[in-house]
């Protein structure tokens, strides 16, 4: 592509998926769909009723696409949804009581259709029956989409094609919208809002799609088509690009690239420091879709596979079988020999389904989410665990339990996957009988009871993202405070050390699974403070992997001691620095 003709401008923002990539901005505006409301002329009355029944019969055809898409990919569970979706095209109440409205009150379709639709979701989501109130999720889709055929809209997630090779700008992702993109194969998404460990970033960085997050102003400043270029890596983001930005990373790409070589042919060494000593790193999915990612980066176990991937995908809590294939088809793929922990529901924060179970809060991330869900829904956290239970067969599958913040809540939760066994007991469904089961260290309370928690169970992981975002009181999704989201931060640090100290008096491995274990900065500190194993996205493994293989466990340890005594976050900050760019040069 030429250079642009146009004067160039930079944003700077959080840096959160390596990658370079250049192309026309999509600016994608999630708007809710405004409806018009007019009334009509008598003579009106059977085109706008034959206008409503063009836009279902769209739908129908769209959802008819879909479905059969899905099915040529072999995902049955999805392909079921807009089977279920085109139920909705078929009661005869949805559709015939919005002709009966425009014929009685003569005001356009769209209106009368809302009403209509808007009185059975209140209906559903009243209900005490989770499935049945998850109903209204379906009807609450099918809606938008008919409204969007009878306003002349196109889904905005979909026609992959018009978004292949473009530059997404938003103001925020939802980690399906990111889902959604990856399958349009874009080249790069940039947001107003969120920082490097807001889901939707994991997510980007997982499916290796260069992105950077907390641009503030990129929805206001970037324009439909504009020319971009995106620093996934430094968190730059180019518009109408110079001749010299372009020559500049061309040069860039080319000392990036010779570097990813080195990395790529050492990854298959064993996983020994320069002085021998054995380290281990797992790796984070989110669904069968990152396993290829996972075998490429020769990573044999999973530290931690988000199990939220199906509920996100499909925008509803789905039934045990539903689960059940999910998480097969993943333990299957991974040896007997290699374990692959399972951590069950981590909904609610950043992380929605549609529907009256998760309605809006204040303060999602400090509210309704994770195990205080889990604890509450026990009929859908047992339907979870009766579906892990039963890979349990197929390979050496843990249980990780999100969020735990008191020993009261381990109990509980070991009482409801106790009740999920005798339920298989009683349906002669086999199981691993001794399923170990660990607690996610991420709220600084599960810090100070680590001990104690640690004689509940078999193992701890530490979730950083939200050890961070809890420890310091910061939102890890709001853009505008974060420069205070620091994990350079002793509190963090001495926090990790503390669990780690915790694991290895009870004689139970810690691994660290949140973002800082795939962090070149972090992750020989976190060798040092004695993690059992570093669990991160598997694009991150082989470039980890080069640089503890060129340390050795004395330089390590001695790191973790002067940090730990360290209470200035930017001299924490500097040591890491310096320890890293002794053995690769990260900012280039
Ligand atoms: C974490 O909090 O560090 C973690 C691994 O979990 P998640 O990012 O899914 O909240
Ligand atoms: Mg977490």
């Amino acid at each position: 592509m030429e250079p642009s003709q146009k004067t160039e401008f930079c944003l700077r923002g959080i840096g959160c998926a390596p990658g370079v990539a250049r192309g026309k901005a999509f600016v994608f505006l999630q708007r809710d769909v405004e409806l018009p409301c007019y009334k009509l002329d008598d003579s009106l009355i059977d085109s706008e009723i034959a206008r409503f029944d063009a836009a279902v019969e769209k739908t129908r055809e769209q959802l008819n696409l879909l479905s059969a898409e899905m099915r040529a990919r072999a995902n049955e569970p999805e392909a079921e949804i807009f089977d279920a979706h085109l139920l909705v095209l078929d009661d005869p109440a949805v559709i015939g009581e919005t002709e009966k409205a425009i014929k009685s009150t003569r005001i356009n379709a769209e209106h009368c259709f809302n009403s209509v639709t808007a009185r059975y979701i209140e209906f559903f989501s009243g209900l005490e029956d989770a499935y049945l109130k998850e109903r209204a999720a379906d009807i609450r889709d099918v809606a938008q989409r008919v409204l969007r055929n009878l306003l002349g809209k196109t889904q905005q997630h979909e026609g992959p094609d018009r978004f292949a090779e473009r530059i997404i700008v938003a103001e925020e992702l939802t980690p399906s919208e990111t889902l959604a993109f990856e399958k349009s194969s874009v080249s790069a998404l940039l947001t107003d809002a969120g920082n490097h460990t807001s889901h939707a970033a994991i997510m980007a960085r997982s499916l290796g799609i260069p992105a950077v997050v907390g641009l503030r102003i990129a929805t206001l400043r970037i324009a439909q088509d504009d020319d971009v270029l995106v620093d996934g890596e430094k968190g730059l983001v180019y518009i109408n690009p110079s001749e010299r930005t372009l020559d500049s990373y061309a040069r860039i790409s080319l000392r990036r690239s010779r570097l990813e070589i080195r990395i790529a042919e050492e990854n298959v060494k064993p996983d020994l420091t320069a002085d021998g000593t054995p380290f281990k790193i797992e790796g984070n999915i989110s669904g069968k879709e990152d396993m290829e990612k996972f075998r490429q980066a020769h990573i044999d176990d999973v530290g931690l596979f988000r199990s939220e991937g199906i509920f996100l995908r499909t925008d509803r809590f789905p039934p045990e079988e539903m689960q059940y294939e999910e998480y097969r088809q993943v333990v299957e793929m991974i040896p007997p020999r290699n374990s692959i922990i399972i951590r069950t529901l981590d909904i609610g924060g950043d992380k929605h389904i549609s529907g009256s179970l998760l309605p809006p809060e204040d303060n999602p991330f400090m509210g309704f989410r994770a195990i205080r869900f889990c604890l509450e829904f026990k009929d859908i956290f047992k339907d979870q665990l009766r579906a892990i239970l039963r890979t349990s067969v197929n390979g050496n599958v843990k249980i990780l339990l999100p969020m735990i913040s008191s020993i009261a809540e381990v109990v509980a939760a070991k009482e409801v996957i106790e009740d999920a066994k005798s339920e298989l007991r009683s349906r002669n469904v086999p199981f691993d009988e001794d399923i170990q089961i660990g607690s996610m260290i991420e709220v600084p309370a599960a810090v100070a009871i680590a001990e104690e928690l640690a004689d509940e169970v078999d193992f701890f992981s530490i979730g950083t993202n939200d050890l961070t975002q809890y420890m310091l009181a910061v939102d890890r999704g709001n853009e505008k405070i974060s420069h205070l989201y620091d994990s350079y931060h002793p509190s963090v640090i001495r926090a990790i050390a503390r669990t780690i100290r915790a694991a290895k008096s009870a004689e139970i491995p810690c691994t660290v699974c949140g973002e800082l274990a795939g962090d070149p900065c972090f992750a020989p500190l976190l060798l040092g403070l004695g993690a059992s194993a570093l669990s991160m996205n598997p694009a991150s493994a082989p470039r980890i992997r080069y640089i503890l293989r060129h340390t050795t466990m004395q330089d390590v340890n001695k790191l973790a001691h002067a940090v730990i005594h360290d209470a200035n976050p930017r001299s924490i900050q500097e040591r890491l620095t310096i320890f890293i760019n002794s053995i690769l040069p990260v900012e280039m």
